[in-house]
């Protein structure tokens, strides 16, 4: 794209105009290496107009009510005057054909108002370049005038790990399910979460949520042993509690940003989205270039015919120097 062009669309952009995001979203989700030169110079023309939402990252497990939660809390938003976007993250979406997290339809209340943006996730690629492709939407979204950003994954595998990577505040939703439930929860979830809440804490299940959450306190005092997160449980039904929720949410936040940790963690994120970038744009030029040997030696890999190391020798020794 011509830099006029550029310009023009990152204007656009700032000037709010949603056509305008979703050519920008476009671009930057494209793999192809002659738009990433002009993503990367979009990205670089609107970063002043960035940084000054709110970031929140949602994970949990498929049914556990994100959707309904995001559907929720995104309309009670913007009824509080904010506006509100959101992403998502899932690498396996088009492999799996299951739910396409930020599709509209699961959030049809937030998506019948004009001060809401949803986009489902990019799909091509690595978890890197997946996460990586989706902050760089997040921040055309914050140079549009959002000012909360959504990002969605599901609690399985690494994505949920990407997000954390990505968001100033990360929320894991739980079942109210107690016990057995709480053995599957991953260390590594607890120690990132900032915020557990236990979902569907309404008629039957309300007691259920409040055991739930009281477990989930002396698990996470015994593990995570510096800021624990804060538990509570909410329904995302009734909308109960979703205001304490989001309190929680602002005083996590305020609380980062107070000790001066909100800046370290986004600096801290960029070098890892940097570095997701490298790995994509490195995976990206050998699908282009070498694309064909690629394939041959991976195969050749697989027969035992060569060994790894060899393989990624000679795959490695393709890159022009
Ligand atoms: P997701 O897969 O995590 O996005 O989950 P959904 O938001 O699609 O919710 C899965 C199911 O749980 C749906 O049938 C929802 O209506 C239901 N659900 C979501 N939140 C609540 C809640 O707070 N209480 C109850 N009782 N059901 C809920």
């Amino acid at each position: 794209m011509a830099r006029e062009a550029l310009s023009d669309l990152a204007g656009r952009i700032t000037a709010g105009e949603r056509a305008a995001l979703a050519k920008g979203i476009t671009l930057v989700e494209s793999r192809r290496a002659a738009d990433r030169g002009a993503a990367a110079a979009l990205i670089q023309e609107v970063l002043p107009h960035t940084g000054r939402a709110i970031r929140l990252g949602i994970t949990g497990v498929p049914g556990v009510g994100k959707s309904t939660t995001i559907d929720a809390l995104g309309v009670q938003l913007i009824e509080a005057g904010h506006k509100v976007a959101v992403l998502a993250i899932d690498p396996s979406s088009t492999r799996t054909g299951g739910a396409i997290l930020g599709d509209k339809t699961r959030m049809a209340n937030l998506a019948a108002r004009r001060e809401a943006f949803i986009r489902p996730s990019p799909s091509a690629g690595s978890l890197g370049g997946v996460a990586a492709r989706t902050r760089e939407a997040m921040l055309l979204v914050e140079a549009a005038g959002f000012s909360v950003v959504i990002v969605e994954t599901v609690g399985v595998g690494q994505s949920e790990l990407a997000v954390a990577d990505m968001v100033d505040t990360f929320l894991a939703l739980m079942l109210p399910g107690a016990g057995d439930e709480l053995q599957g929860i991953k260390k590594g979830l607890l120690e990132r979460a900032d915020i557990i809440a236990v979902n569907k804490a309404d008629g039957n299940a309300f007691h259920a949520a409040r055991q739930a959450a009281a477990e989930l306190l002396s698990a996470v005092k015994i593990l995570a042993a510096e800021a624990p997160p804060e538990i509570l449980t909410v329904s995302a039904r009734t909308g109960e509690r979703l205001d304490a929720l989001w309190q929680a949410i602002l005083r996590h936040r305020d609380a980062l940003d107070g000790s001066g940790k909100l800046a370290t963690r986004r600096r801290e994120q960029n070098v890892v989205w940097m570095r997701d970038m490298i790995t994509d744009g490195l995976q990206a030029f050998l699908a282009e270039h070498a694309g064909t040997v690629l394939g041959d030696v991976t195969e050749a890999v697989r027969r035992g015919d060569v060994a790894p190391s060899a393989g990624a020798q000679d795959i490695l020794a393709r890159l022009p120097r």
